[in-house]
């Protein structure tokens, strides 16, 4: 038997549905690069309104869009306070550094939050001899810790402190969508306060290419000349913009089912044997456990010498499951759109099959 693959690696693989192949065929398009693409424009006007703000600027991806304000907020030689385990930190090759000559001044955030006293703590103090802390990065819904939601009393905190010291605040808010769903608010409730937002059409929202970065028209105009800079400034790109319009539109009325996946999915891991999951930890769409030896009937770590989550994925793989390591012996898997409830529930048995088949070492 063959079937399509079950594919959790992230909630960015999901295909455009006909209707936004649809849109996309009959998009009205300009020359964004002259402002002239309507589509785009429309775009950004309904994701200003989503996020609560004056308005926003189309770019190609997240990192450009986290890049493009982070530029905007420092000056080379500034910190940006952010945590060890953020996006910005981690995932974005180190561009804040490379385009901006921005200093990241990371802090650890168990659960994905940042502590208002420790922010604080780091922010220096002015003093002819130290480097200027000018940006504070919040991520929500944060993703190497799960998937966890910021509520927005602890924001509310964050931004007293950001306040207090002079800092701009940008927040990373690829899934917003998803925070704003577990809330059971609005993404401009967990907007409101920031001096900048990115959110993505690409991940549970459901569209092939594209995120906004928001702000207030001052900062959208600057935000435009920094995008060129990059080399993202694009032409009749309102070919994209209309699967993003549908994105914006009907993707938010799918997070709750994706979101009943991830806990679904995650309720049957934490039952095996050899699979450490705090369930608290499975708040959106994104599922992040150990793989201990022991899953595999093993006593010790050595018999794995690329780690237990390879080892994992590789037998999982196999068996028509794809995801990926976030980590030697921790696997991410994402719900989205585009695995159903039936799928989830073929991908549990297909980890419980790995977990009971006896194993050579890896
Ligand atoms: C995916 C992601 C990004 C970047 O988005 P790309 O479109 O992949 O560049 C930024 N921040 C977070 C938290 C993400 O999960």
């Amino acid at each position: 038997m063959t079937r399509e693959p079950i594919d959790l690696r992230s909630d960015t693989v999901t295909r455009p549905d006909a209707e936004m192949r649809r849109a996309m065929a009959e998009a009205e398009v300009g020359d964004d690069v002259f402002g002239e693409d309507p589509t785009v424009v429309r775009l950004e006007e309904e994701a200003a309104a989503a996020m609560g703000t004056e308005a926003a600027l189309f770019v190609a991806s997240g990192v450009m869009g986290n890049q493009v304000a982070l530029h905007l907020h420092g000056r080379p030689g500034c910190e940006v306070i952010c945590d060890t385990a953020s996006h910005v930190m981690n995932y974005e090759m180190g561009a804040m550094a490379v385009v901006s000559g921005l200093l990241p001044r990371a802090l650890p955030a168990p659960g994905g939050l940042l502590d208002p006293a420790a922010v604080e703590a780091a922010v220096a103090p002015e003093i002819s001899y130290r480097a200027r802390t000018r940006i504070l990065v919040l991520e929500n819904t944060h993703n190497l810790a799960g998937g966890t939601v910021c509520e927005r009393a602890r924001t509310d905190a964050l931004l007293a402190v950001a306040r207090r010291h002079g800092l701009r605040a940008h927040l990373d808010g690829a899934r917003i969508f998803n925070a704003a769903t577990a809330l059971g608010t609005t993404p401009a409730a967990l907007a409101a306060g920031f001096d900048s937002v990115m959110f993505t059409l690409s991940k549970g929202l459901g569209a092939p290419v594209g995120s906004l970065v928001c702000g207030t028209r001052d900062f959208a105009y600057e935000a435009r000349r920094v995008r060129k800079m990059l080399g993202g400034g694009m032409r009749q790109v309102g070919v994209l913009a209309a699967a993003g319009l549908v994105a914006l539109r009907k993707g938010p009325a799918n997070i709750p089912e994706d979101h009943a996946n991830a806990a679904l999915l995650a309720r049957g891991l934490a039952e095996l044997p050899g699979i450490d999951l705090d369930l608290a930890t499975v708040q959106t769409n994104i599922v992040i456990f150990r793989v201990t030896p022991a899953f595999f009937g093993a006593t010790s770590g050595e018999d794995f010498p690329d780690g237990t989550a390879a080892a994992f994925l590789v037998r999982l793989r196999e068996r028509g499951v794809w995801a990926v390591a976030v980590g030697r012996d921790l696997v991410r898997f994402v719900t989205h759109r585009d695995v159903s409830r039936r799928q989830v529930e073929t991908a549990l048995e297909q980890v419980r099959k790995v977990a009971s088949t006896p194993s050579a070492a890896a």
